[in-house]
Parts: C-alpha cells; structure tokens; sequence
C-alpha cells in the first residue's frame, strides 16, 4: 500500500493532471507521505486527495503541493523559502530537496511539534519551524525567495509582501471559505504582479488576536 509501486502511481497521475517540472515529481516521489498521516489512513496515502490531519486542518492534496511547488521554483533554486501553515509537514518535506533553507510557521502547537520531530526524523536537516501566525511571517530571516501559504487568506497580506525578496515569488491561495484562486506574487521593480493559476480549496488562514 505504500509500496515503490504505489509512489509510482501518484507520480503517473500527476504527470497526467499537467505537473512536468521532474525537480517537483523526483521530490515527491522521494517523500513518505504515509508517514505524515495517521496510521489508519496510511493505505489512502499515495492516493491523490486531502486527508484529515486533526484539529480540522488535512494535509494537502498531492496535486495542489505539486503545482504549488512549481510554481515557487519556475525561476530557480530558491536559497530561502518561508512556508506559511506547516500541518503535517508534508510541503515542508517536499521544499526541503528543491530550497537551501526553509522557515515554516504553524500556529497549532501539537501539530508544530509532531511536523518537527518527523522531518528530523526523515533527514530534513534544512528546516525550521515556529509556532506563530504566519500572518506577519518570520522577519528574521527575510528577505525570502519564495514563499508559500498553505491556508487561504481573504486578501494577501502586506508583511509577506514585505518580506518577499527582489525576482522573488509568493504562491498563495486567495478568497472565501469555500474556494480560493491561487495567485503567484512576483515582487518586480515596478512593484508585485499577479498571476491566477486555478481555483484551490484551502482551510482559511486564521489571525491569532494580537
Ligand atoms: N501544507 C500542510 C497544509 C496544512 S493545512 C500539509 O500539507 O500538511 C493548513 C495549516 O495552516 C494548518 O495546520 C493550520 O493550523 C495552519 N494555519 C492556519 N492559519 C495559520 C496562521 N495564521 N499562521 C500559521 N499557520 C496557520
């Protein structure tokens, strides 16, 4: 269920929906995301859909992180990439072979602590995580390259903006509740531009009071 053969499958069917950066398709196939659900769920995991992780939050469909991450890295190797909403860790993986340095910041304790020890138990040397609202980013240590949100806010907001570097890129779903379009932010010197890709369905990025 968890077999090479599996993995395989996976990378066959997003071959299919349109993924074609091989970076994007060698990281997955790479990554055991039978490890970043729970036991019961393990045999879904190579399957292409989200998947509950607790606290009403799931990990991302592997469809979603692929295009996700090729857009983040269509320019090229990022050095530094934050990634905001951690969950189970499983983008945080992907990012960690495609990036030199990736911050991520998650706001539900628990889930922050099991996403550490697990990517320092798969070898993800390159990861740092915090427990924040990824609203206001990770200031130390921007600028960043890319950044990456895995929960929808209604609007984009400005601190990542801020923090996004020169050429760099933001991927970002954007919207209501119940469906988002994700946008890719490059930070030009005329200002951001702004690119649709498709319609996403994110849980909502939620603001910590004060
Ligand atoms: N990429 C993750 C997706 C997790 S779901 C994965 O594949 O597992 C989105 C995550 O964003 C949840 O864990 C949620 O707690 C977190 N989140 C929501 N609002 C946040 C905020 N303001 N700051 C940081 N994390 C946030």
């Amino acid at each position: 269920m968890t077999s090479q053969r599996t993995r395989d499958r996976l990378i066959r069917r997003l071959r299919e929906e349109g993924i074609q950066d091989e970076r994007v398709l060698e990281a997955i196939r790479n990554v055991p995301r039978h490890r970043f659900v729970d036991e019961a769920l393990s045999s879904r995991a190579y399957e292409d859909t989200a998947l509950p992780i607790g606290h009403g939050q799931t990990i991302s469909q592997p469809y979603v992180v692929a295009l996700m991450t090729q857009a983040l890295i269509a320019g090229g190797r990022p050095k530094k990439v934050l990634e905001i909403g951690t969950g189970s860790g499983y983008q945080t993986a992907v990012l960690s072979s495609l990036a030199d340095e990736i911050y991520s910041v998650e706001r539900i304790e628990s889930l922050m602590k099991q996403a550490r020890k697990l990517l320092r138990e798969i070898g993800c040397r390159n990861v740092q995580i915090r427990l924040s609202d990824g609203t206001w980013g990770w200031k130390e240590h921007a600028p960043y390259d890319g950044i990456i949100v895995t929960a929808a806010p209604a609007t984009v907001p400005s601190a990542l903006l801020e923090q996004l570097a020169p050429g760099g890129r933001l991927v970002i779903p954007v919207g209501g509740p119940s469906m988002q379009e994700l946008m890719l932010v490059q930070q030009t010197e005329k200002g951001p531009s702004m690119e649709r890709l498709e319609l996403v369905n994110f849980v909502p990025l939620v603001r910590d009071p004060g």
